[in-house]
């Protein structure tokens, strides 16, 4: 990776002309020609993930009840198909990994399903600075085995408040903790975590381990079934470029099939027999074995296309583009915006195998800033009290982006002298 680059707007062209995902920007719409650098928080929709989208109404309209069997693209394997299509994205069998519910509600079921405590093992091991949702998630997890949430789930603290150290990480793992729940990538900071080496420390002690990986599927390759993870979930509208509250994604490892699902439902039966409607319980041995409901098919539809997308790019060359991006952005805020009077400082880790997608900037006036870049109509995110995200996303953003984005960061602080 580069570590010198020229302080030029034609340099930035360059890079840009040398990209070889550059073509891929023409397939999304980008709203309202902003700079859309938000994609960790919402995708944006593509040309492909619209039309499975509208073929999919189209089948609900020309079909109706006859979708769920039609012949060329049943809506009753929807799920799994696309379990299917997403497993290379995560190093999985494809029977590993099904599209399913919601992010939070995914926990939920894997959790009370992995989360048994024993005479010996009782605690869940967490992190505090992950998602909240996850952390209410596992809150009321703990409740609902009896247990006070205030001594039963342990959460690892920061040092810095931005990141978490992995040797903590390991060290916390006790004879008391039944499992473990971490983030791939700490939604503020962006620190990519060492997936396979802290889920190689729990397993040495028999602790299990899953996995959110909300923040890093879509942009960061994964090898589950390698690192030998025991489950995971994730949602599909941020780096997947879904839409909003598009269906999530578990995945759970086969030697845990025969694990009995905790929440159970219709669509978790073993897929030749449903129809049968017994009364007794014949759980999937698959992922899909985890599911409870009806499939949303116009929330996974628009997952088809988007898929598509991102394998025809390819995950590594996604992966690539994105850590360029990234490394470009930091050189330009430590040479351009640093020192005082800019003083933005870095709040995601420099080691490219610790970053996830998006940088964090921190400032103590991040608010105002955050409201003058909307102004320039650059998409970004505040996250209280002093952070602004921003995420180049590897299949439309440029490197031109980039660099006005340092400048504009530049302008405004040099307007107020
Ligand atoms: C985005 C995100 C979620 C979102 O949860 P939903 O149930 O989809 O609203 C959960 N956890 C993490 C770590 C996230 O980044």
């Amino acid at each position: 990776m580069n570590d010198s680059y020229e302080f030029s707007i034609e340099y930035a062209k360059k890079m840009d002309s040398d990209d070889p995902l550059s073509s891929f920007r023409e397939q999304f719409f980008i709203p309202n020609g902003s700079t859309y650098l938000n994609g960790n928080s919402l995708g944006l929709l593509s040309k492909d993930a619209a039309s499975s989208l509208l073929r999919v109404l189209d089948e609900w309209k020309q079909l109706g009840v006859q979708g769920w069997t039609n012949e060329e693209n049943p809506w009753f394997f929807q799920a799994e198909k696309l379990g299917e299509k997403i497993a290379p994205l995560v190093g999985a069998k494809p029977e590993e990994v099904v599209a399913t519910g919601t992010t939070t509600v995914n926990l939920h079921s894997l959790v009370s399903t992995f989360y048994q405590p024993n005479e010996e093992r009782t605690k869940i091991l967490a992190d505090e600075l992950n998602f909240p949702t996850d952390i209410y998630a596992l809150q009321s997890q703990v409740k609902l085995k009896n247990l006070d949430p205030a001594k039963y789930l342990k959460l690892i603290k920061s040092d810095d408040g931005k990141t978490l150290d992995e040797a903590k990480i390991k060290r916390s793992i006790t004879k008391d903790i039944a499992l473990v729940i971490l983030p791939s990538v700490l939604f503020r900071s962006g620190q990519l975590l060492d997936i396979e080496g802290i889920t190689k420390n729990a397993h040495s002690k028999g602790v299990l381990i899953g996995w959110d990986c909300s923040h890093s599927v879509g942009v960061v390759p994964h090898k589950f079934d390698k690192w030998d993870v025991d489950f995971a979930f994730w949602c599909s509208y941020k780096y997947l470029n879904a839409g909003p509250g598009a269906s999530a994604f578990i995945y759970v490892n086969e030697k845990h099939f025969d694990k009995e699902a905790a929440l159970t439902g219709w669509f978790g039966y073993v897929k030749e027999k449903q129809f049968e409607m017994n009364l007794q319980f014949e759980q999937a041995k698959s992922a899909g074995g985890w599911q409870i409901s009806s499939p949303s098919i116009l929330g996974s539809a628009a997952l088809e296309g988007s898929l598509d997308l991102i394998l025809r790019a390819g995950i590594e060359n996604i992966r690539d583009k994105s850590l360029k991006l990234t490394s470009y952005l930091l050189y330009l805020v430590d040479n351009l915006i640093a020192e005082e009077p800019y003083s933005f400082i870095i709040g995601t880790p420099r080691m490219p195998n610790q970053r996830g997608g998006h940088i964090a900037l921190h400032h103590e006036d991040a608010k105002s800033i955050h409201e003058e870049l909307l102004e320039y109509n650059i998409i970004h995110d505040f996250r209280p009290p002093n952070v602004l995200r921003f995420t180049p996303v590897a299949l439309h953003t440029t490197f031109e982006e980039i660099w006005t984005l340092v400048n504009v960061l530049k302008e405004i602080i040099d307007k107020r002298d």
